[in-house]
């Protein structure tokens, strides 16, 4: 079944058992009450022809005269002796020497039953009539009710005609505002048949409708989705050229040198270097692209202890001086507190050796990187400046993304790198609950901020 017939069989049913509930109540509080002022007008008269019984001389029921009273005009009246004659009736009741309720007769408590009578429907008082707890005989008192069975009948049928009328009206209008509700929906299903079947991500539903209903909402999600699986196709099928890419460049040297080496029929010394330095290019590029899966699935491995980062920071900084020097670029280390965070201190190492090799890389000879390492209340922020070239502003937003390389870099071979340096320091430090924010101007320099959180008691 569909949801739209589903939902009109929801609402019509609803609006049904409303109002057959309402019905029910109308009906009922109808009928009570009609049958109640009825009843209460039988146990009037009855009380008024009790004010004129009499018994006679032998103890039997002796009824002088009915009362003049304007309710018995509606009203039939007989009165029975314990012998079963009838004792006195009204005069509308003169006609029937039958019981006006024969089952009424036998009743040892007041009793009100609905009898026919001929054609005519009557709610009969059957009240036994005792002297002491001797038994003298039965008054049946009896109005018609024939106008007030007629009248039900006709609210009843009213009642039906307007729930038909009310249960059909509520189904046509639920039946097409589930069509115009659930109309966007049917777009949603082709555009996302249109999407398998011509593999094109490009494609986002349209809804000219109001922007805080559901349908729009759901829209809004499904067009996000299909933004974020456009974004990661194309960053896999970039990921692939740029792998393609990267492992062309050393396989190619690799070759070059083996043909060389097999023409020349001896073992070439530079040549060997050539093969053995691309080998080490492509071992660490393996290594950084594992090292990036692991981080982008979020299963990066972090042995987490207590980490000086001012200790770790002079550490790496002697690995650099040698090469420092050689560049002819100072390193100046400015102010250097003692900082205490909770982290694996490798992969901390790895991120100032990315970001520090980046500095050397990039700053020309006669250039300066100044290091600093302080804290506020939580956390601890490590600069590292350079007087570098800069980063272009269109490149800035980008340079944490895998294989990113700003085009003024690309061209320097020697200084190439993979563009994953930044990458795995950016994952390295997130996963350590960190960020790091680059600052950069161009023909100025770049300054590396890496925020750490302080350790706590949780180390
Ligand atoms: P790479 O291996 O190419 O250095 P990174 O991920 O470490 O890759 O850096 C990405 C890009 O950011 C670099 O290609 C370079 O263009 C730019 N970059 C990073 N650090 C600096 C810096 N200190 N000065 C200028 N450019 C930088």
């Amino acid at each position: 079944m569909t949801l739209k017939t589903r939902l009109t069989l929801l609402y019509t049913t609803l609006v049904g058992s409303v109002l057959l509930l309402f019905g029910v109540v109308v009906y009922s509080f109808y009928s009570v009450t009609l049958i109640k002022e009825t009843d209460d007008r039988l146990e009037n008269t009855f009380l008024e022809i009790l004010k004129v019984t009499r018994l006679n001389s032998v103890g039997d029921l002796e009824v002088i005269a009915l009362p003049p009273l304007d309710l018995t005009a509606n009203v039939y009246i007989q009165a029975w002796d314990r012998e079963g004659r009838l004792n006195a009736y009204s005069s509308n009741a003169m006609r029937m020497t039958t019981p006006l309720d024969p089952l009424g007769l036998q009743a040892a408590e007041p009793l009100f039953r609905n009898v026919t009578l001929g054609n005519a429907r009557l709610r009969v008082l059957s009240v036994p009539l005792q002297v002491g707890s001797r038994p003298i005989g039965i008054l049946q008192i009896a109005a018609n009710i024939s106008v007030i069975e007629s009248a039900r009948r006709s609210l009843l049928n009213v009642l039906l005609i307007t729930a038909i009328v009310v249960m059909s009206l509520a189904g046509v209008a639920a039946w097409w505002t589930t069509q115009q509700a659930l109309a966007p929906l049917e777009e949603v299903t082709n555009t996302a048949l249109r999407i398998t079947r011509a593999d094109d991500l490009s494609s986002r539903i349209p809804y000219h409708g109001s922007s805080q209903d559901e349908v729009s909402q759901l829209i809004q999600a499904f067009n996000q989705t299909l933004g974020r699986l456009e974004h990661l196709f194309h960053t896999q099928r970039q990921f692939l050229t740029d792998v393609g890419h990267e492992l062309r460049t050393p396989l190619t040297v690799i070759k070059g040198n083996v043909d060389l080496l097999r023409r020349m029929g001896c073992t070439d010394e530079e040549s060997l270097s050539g093969i053995e330095s691309e080998v080490d290019r492509l071992t660490r590029l393996v290594g950084d692209l594992l090292l990036l899966a692991q981080a982008e699935a979020r299963k990066l491995p972090l042995d987490r202890r207590p980490v000086e980062l001012d200790t770790l920071l002079l550490e790496v900084l002697g690995q650099f001086q040698v090469l420092a020097k050689e560049n002819n670029i100072q390193v100046h280390i400015g102010e250097i507190d003692q900082v205490l965070v909770c982290g694996d201190r490798d992969r901390l190492k790895q991120v100032l050796l990315n970001i520090l090799g980046n500095g050397l890389k990039y700053t020309p000879q006669g250039g300066k990187i100044t290091l600093s390492l302080g804290k506020t209340d939580k956390m601890a922020r490590l600069t590292i400046t350079d007087t570098g070239p800069g980063i272009p502003p269109d490149d800035l937003p980008h340079i944490f993304e895998r294989f990113y390389r700003a085009e003024k870099s690309r061209t320097k071979r020697d200084k190439e790198g993979f563009g994953l340096g930044l990458s795995i320091a950016n994952w390295i430090v997130k996963g350590h609950g960190g960020r790091i924010e680059v600052d950069s101007r161009l023909g100025v320099g770049t300054t590396f901020c890496i925020w750490l959180p302080l350790m706590g008691d949780d180390c």
